[in-house]
């Protein structure tokens, strides 16, 4: 499930939490999730004694990077797939070397993938079949969901478009919470049969404590599988917070491995500019949070969401905004580019010469919306009509994020 963007009023973009696999796992164990036994390396140093030490009859390595999709994922190597199942623990010493220190790429890191430092070895368990469950606040129903699919391992979204019938949208009362009921209710409809029914209802609300205790917005088990010998196990797990309660969280937010730092934040700031990621396809290229805020909140308000924010600041110059459209070309979520400048100490002139020589230099696949105001606009509109370039111009940003939104259907 991808992350909700919560339209922020008030607030300035964050950097959201994220937490490796084996991180969310903790917690999940801690509070009574069935997980399976693991231990953590960071080479191949004491990976025969880690996967010994599990009494295991078959193992499964994983690479730990704050993106899913590793199974189907492939390393900068060549070395394909970051989830690896094994009978030998001697072979696990084998693939964590392969992982560690290389990168990987799947469909959600960026497209030179992101450098993995550490690898879980777990016990394997057999899989008869995989189910999603993930309980998240959701916007349109004010409050808590259970989202639930007999249909896991895959990606969610691909059920909800082909087969939504297969994806039980349960809302829960915050207050009552996941009763027993609603608990059986979500096993049916995951097909767990029999004694697997209750077994599965207890994880559910097991899942369902921990959302309230750690302050999560979204708790996503995918998979959460059924084994022959009748367990129940959460096999995978992304985890999100409420940002706001970082003070009563101090222990979870302190354990952020930030090592992975967004390499197009990192590419960025080297430019004196503020990249910030989100989950949707519009690359945004905006001057100011204020001014990025509004423009968030004008693109969903039309049915759209931001892939991204690329914010100039003030006192920018054209360098800038066309290593800004570098980056935000260079992201493979990007289907449409909205440029948003109010210009008071930009000038937009700088802005529409940017825009123009990036264009020139970098081939840009995607439509590009421009709203420019400000001083000089006049000179800028110039610009970019006499550019020959095929910019869609919007006269204020209402137009611009209707435009946009239209640009990527
Ligand atoms: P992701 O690719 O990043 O989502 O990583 P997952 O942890 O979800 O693993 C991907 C897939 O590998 C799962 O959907 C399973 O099909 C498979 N897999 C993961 N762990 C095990 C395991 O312990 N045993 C078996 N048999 N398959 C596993
Ligand atoms: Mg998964």
């Amino acid at each position: 499930m991808k992350k909700i963007p919560q339209i922020s009023v008030l607030q300035v973009p964050v950097r959201h939490l994220n937490l490796l696999e084996y991180q969310s796992k903790v917690l999940l164990d801690n509070h009574g999730v069935t997980i399976q036994k693991f231990k953590l390396l960071d080479s191949a140093e004491y990976a025969l004694e880690s996967s010994t030490s599990l009494g295991a009859a078959e193992y499964v390595v994983k690479a730990q990077i704050l993106a899913g999709g590793r199974g189907k994922g492939h390393f900068d190597t060549g070395f394909k797939g970051g989830v690896h199942l094994t009978k030998d623990a001697n072979e696990v010493a084998k693939l964590v070397e392969q992982m560690v220190g290389h990168k990987l790429i799947t469909k959600q890191t960026p497209a030179d993938g992101i450098l993995v430092r550490k690898v879980m070895v777990a016990e394997s368990v057999d899989i008869l079949r995989e189910t999603y469950l993930c309980i998240l606040m959701d916007r349109d129903h004010n409050g808590p969901v259970v989202l639930a699919s007999p249909d896991g391992g895959v990606d969610i979204e691909e059920v909800a478009e082909k087969t939504p019938e297969r994806l039980l949208t349960l809302p829960i009362d915050i207050f009552e919470g996941i009763t027993e009921e609603k608990a059986l209710q979500v096993a049916d409809f995951l097909n767990f049969k029999d004694s697997l029914r209750k077994k599965c209802a207890q994880e559910v609300m097991s899942v369902w404590k921990m959302f309230l205790n750690v302050d999560a917005t979204q708790i996503e088990i995918n998979p959460l599988i059924e084994t022959p010998e009748g367990r129940v196990v959460a096999v995978d797990a992304k985890i999100q917070f409420d940002d706001n309660a970082q003070f009563r969280q101090k222990e979870i937010f302190a354990s952020e491995d930030t090592s992975e730092s967004d390499p197009r934040e990192v590419d960025a700031a080297s430019h004196n500019l503020t990249f910030i990621s989100m989950d949707g396809n519009i690359g945004c290229l905006v001057n100011g949070a204020g001014l990025a805020m509004a423009t968030m909140d004008i693109i969903q308000l039309h049915g759209g969401v931001p892939a991204n924010f690329l914010d100039l600041g003030g006192g920018v110059n054209e360098d800038q905004v066309y290593q800004a459209f570098r980056i935000l070309s260079g992201d493979p979520s990007v289907r449409g580019i909205l440029v948003n400048v109010f210009g008071g100490i930009v000038n937009c002139a700088t802005i529409a010469n940017g825009i123009v020589s990036a264009f020139k230099n970098i081939d840009l696949k995607v439509p590009l919306v421009v709203r420019l105001e400000g001083t000089n606009v006049a000179e800028a509109k110039r610009i970019l009509a006499e550019s020959g370039l095929p910019i869609q111009s919007a006269g204020d940003l209402d137009e611009a994020a209707k435009k946009a939104v239209a640009a990527i259907q």
